[in-house]
């Protein structure tokens, strides 16, 4: 696709999508789209903010702006349990799940309190014991994955320093914390959609 087919297609996206794109996907593009991009949000009067958020995706962060990043999620509100003063952490939950014959092992990412995020691994740990069973020859197999997976991220759960799960997934939100460093709500409302992907 030529420029000028780039540009006409910014132009033509909606605030929302080049919002998103801003945010999400800044530091994969060329430097010749990065500047259309930018002139897009600048001739829409958008948040400067989302420029901060590109500029942010393409460059080095230092250690002090990475345990910053990681703060905003810290003390955000537990979305699971609604506490406001519990220090979040970020988790993997390992489950597996037979239907019929046909055994899943599934992960997913979770953010919460220490407490929620322990109870999330022990719920995983006894589904994955009722249900994986059933499916012969993975579901036994997934299940003991599924205990020592679950298991192991709990000893994560309650790490008072940001665990490896937690700084990938700030390394990979960085322009949404940026854009978004001072607007709590938003911070806590995203949070909520991760914890509810399905
Ligand atoms: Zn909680």
């Amino acid at each position: 696709m030529d420029i000028e087919d780039i540009r006409d297609n910014y132009k033509n996206f909606d605030d929302y999508t080049i919002e998103n794109i801003a945010m999400k996907d800044a530091n994969s593009l060329r430097p010749e789209v990065l500047k259309i991009l930018k002139f897009e949000i600048q001739k829409r009067n958008l948040s400067p903010e989302i420029l901060n958020g590109i500029e942010i995706q393409n460059r080095k962060l230092t250690k002090d702006e990475l345990s910053e990043y990681c703060s905003l999620i810290e003390n955000s509100t537990c979305s699971i349990c609604s506490s406001e003063n519990k220090k979040l952490n970020i988790s993997m939950i390992g489950e597996v799940v037979s239907i019929i014959v046909i055994s899943h092992y599934d992960k997913r990412i979770k953010v919460g309190c220490s407490e929620c995020l322990n109870k999330l691994n022990t719920n995983a740990i006894i589904k994955s014991s009722l249900l994986g069973w059933w499916g012969f020859p993975w579901g036994p197999i997934y299940t003991i994955r599924s205990y020592i997976y679950n298991y192991g991220m709990r000893l994560n759960n309650t790490s008072d320093k940001p665990n490896g799960i937690f700084k990938e997934f700030v390394r990979g939100n960085l322009g949404f914390l940026e854009t978004n460093k001072n607007n709590p709500k938003r911070i806590s409302e995203f949070l909520n959609g991760i914890n509810n992907a399905i």
